[in-house]
């Protein structure tokens, strides 16, 4: 099977009905942009950003952080690489950090809470991100975000950013795609909301299951209950994707559901045109993707939900 994989490289993602797909890779590190080639990834559909805070002894400072997605975008010549900011919270952070204990951490202060509070550590990355932008083709999404005033506040920093370079001559791309993670429950009920303000959506179904089924995705006890194929999250994912091309912007998924064969089908019935996933299953969603026909399953599938 690997062998038959290796020969989809430079094929397209395509259904066999003609419909686009695309499909990109999740990295945590700018070494997995390696894996990303050797499988033909159309791109980076999640660079988790973490990496640079927990890998430092202090804050990484905007050269270092630049420096980073500079490599990614230029070892990725042109394909876009979406990257996220900022998503530590009391369970996954740094010393330097200095987060007090919580008694509900994935409920608390992190994600996009954080960079909202310090926007000191939220300028330096966006103001690298931007820096970076000249170099390849760089989108931006945030994560745990709940509601739209949100990416107001995020839209009004980066326009007081890009004064600042303005004044200072430093160049940046005339054009960055910004992008929401759909990852709680009220951001997919505001979707018709937040889909005015972007230019994507990118559903994080890692933290949509857990928030919807009220289930800690880290507690093993409550494993079972933890499922990514449960009706209630797959309603927001089709009302989320609904609104996306409504209001005329793309969705994609980067949990791992997006990996899940058994899914494809339901996402493409649903409008979702992106998958990104882990480097090693690119080749796997594109067998899977130019397998199916979806003038033919549509209605079927549409009347289960
Ligand atoms: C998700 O929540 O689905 C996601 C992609 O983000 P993470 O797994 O990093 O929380
Ligand atoms: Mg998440």
């Amino acid at each position: 099977h690997l062998e038959k994989l290796k020969k989809l490289k430079g094929t397209e993602s395509k259904t066999k009905d003609g419909i686009k797909i695309e499909i990109n890779a999740n990295i945590g590190n700018p070494a997995d942009v390696d894996l990303v080639l050797e499988n033909d990834g159309q791109g980076i559909g999640l660079f988790r950003s973490e990496f640079l805070y927990l890998e430092s002894d202090d804050f990484p400072t905007e050269q270092a952080q630049f420096e980073a997605y500079r490599t990614v975008l230029q070892r990725m010549k042109g394909k876009r690489v979406i990257i996220r900011t900022l998503d530590l919270g009391a369970d996954k952070t740094a010393p330097y950090f200095n987060m007090p204990r919580e008694d509900n951490p994935a409920m608390g202060y992190r994600a996009i809470r954080i960079c909202l509070d310090r926007k000191d550590i939220f300028k330096t990355q966006l103001r690298a991100l931007y820096r970076a932008s000249v170099y390849g083709k760089l989108a931006i999404m945030f994560p745990m975000i709940t509601q739209v005033e949100e990416i107001r506040e995020i839209k009004n920093m980066i326009e007081e950013i890009k004064l600042a370079l303005d004044a200072n001559g430093t160049p940046y791309a005339d054009r960055i795609e910004l992008g929401v993670m759909v990852e709680t429950p009220a951001a997919a009920l505001a979707s018709d909301l937040l889909a005015k303000e972007v230019d994507f959506f990118s559903i994080g179904t890692n933290d949509l299951t857990q928030y919807t089924l009220a289930v800690d995705r880290m507690n093993g006890k409550i494993g079972h209950l933890y499922d990514p194929h449960n009706i209630s999250v797959l309603r927001l994912i089709k009302l989320t994707a609904r609104n996306a091309q409504e209001n005329g912007i793309w969705c994609g998924i980067c949990g791992e559901s997006a990996a899940d064969v058994s899914l494809t089908e339901i996402f493409l019935t649903m409008g979702v045109t992106e998958f990104s996933v882990a480097p090693a299953a690119i080749l796997e969603m594109r067998e899977k993707i130019q397998s199916i026909s979806l003038s033919e399953i549509r209605e079927e599938i549409l009347t289960r939900l």
